[in-house]
């Protein structure tokens, strides 16, 4: 720490401040300002029916469309805004965004599909989101089972008081899913607990799952789980046509990854034609 000791102050205590927190510093005032100016963009990805390769909807994926830097992907700003405390907002922001979509394309005839939102773990103990989730769905008329909230994970899910708030939401009728199920802190008896209606498989299983290692073994256990508790199974992250192949084999669900179609922005993902199963990506 600095020392009060006159105008050495300041020296003292710049050169010790890392580069990497002051630009961290910078870019969180940047995002505070950002998400008031209406920089944040949702894109979406499509989400397909493994057995008739019908699209079931997207998932909503924000981006910040910085001044300068360009477009940022959540990596970028999405634990920094847990960090400080603005995360609640960028969540309450992509809802409302990605419930008005829904709104846009049921009224288009797409009345069948859903749209997925990630939820941060620390938001999820936060009060205000049943709330403001029953709000959205009141303001867009949307029915809650065409929602769905997806959770990773954390720490910050699994306590009494965030799984009240998970069976609150559950009431409502949308549908909660696990996120990267299977990495960091899965466990059983959590999901057990949880009023959950979809796991979706980490993608760290599926990038190798052609392999003939392990990852497959874990892929088919995961159906059979799903199977059992009467969850619907997702795998996210495919790149190519063997492990679309291999997946819909092992069982599971509902496909989503790059080969099958990549996150766009709203006014591309009808243009993209919603692609069948069997498309060949364009990039
Ligand atoms: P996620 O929810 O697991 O989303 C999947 C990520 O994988 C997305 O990255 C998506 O673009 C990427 N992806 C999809 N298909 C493929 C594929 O075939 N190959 C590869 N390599 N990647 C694929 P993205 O958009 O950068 O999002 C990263 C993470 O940021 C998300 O992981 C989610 O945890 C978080 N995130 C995104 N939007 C939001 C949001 O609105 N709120 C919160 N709290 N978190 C968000
Ligand atoms: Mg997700
Ligand atoms: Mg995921
Ligand atoms: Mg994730």
């Amino acid at each position: 720490h600095a020392k009060h000791n006159g105008r050495n102050d300041y020296s003292f205590f710049e050169p010790a401040m890392n580069v990497d927190a002051r630009a961290q510093l910078k870019l969180l005032h940047e995002l505070r300002l950002g998400i008031e100016r209406e920089e944040l963009v949702l894109h979406f990805q499509p989400k397909f029916c493994a057995s008739t390769g019908a699209p079931m909807g997207a998932e909503a994926l924000v981006r910040w469309q910085h001044p300068e830097l360009g477009l940022l992907a959540p990596d970028r700003f999405i634990g920094l805004a847990e960090q400080a405390g603005l995360i609640t907002r960028i969540d309450e922001w992509v809802l409302n965004a990605a419930a008005r979509q829904l709104q846009a394309w049921r009224a288009a005839g797409h009345t069948t599909w859903q749209v997925a939102v990630n939820i941060s773990g620390l938001h999820v103990r936060h009060h205000g989101l049943v709330g403001h989730v029953r709000d959205v769905l009141a303001r867009y008329d949307l029915p809650a089972q065409n929602l769905a909230i997806e959770i990773t994970e954390t720490m910050a899910v699994r306590d009494a008081e965030a799984i009240a708030m998970l069976e609150e939401l559950a009431a409502l009728g949308v549908c909660l899913s696990i996120d990267d199920f299977g990495s960091g802190y899965s466990s059983l008896s959590y999901i057990k607990r949880l009023p959950v209606r979809e796991l979706k498989i980490d993608r760290s299983f599926i990038s190798e799952v052609c392999a003939g290692g392990i990852d497959a073994a874990i892929v088919a256990s995961v159906v059979t789980l799903g199977r059992a508790l009467n969850l619907r199974v997702v795998a996210e992250g495919i790149e190519d046509a063997e492990q679309q192949a291999l997946l819909s084999e092992l069982g599971c669900d509902v496909l989503q990854g790059f080969w099958l179609g990549r996150p766009v922005p709203a006014s591309q993902f009808l243009a993209s034609g919603q692609p069948a199963v069997e498309a060949v990506p364009t990039a």
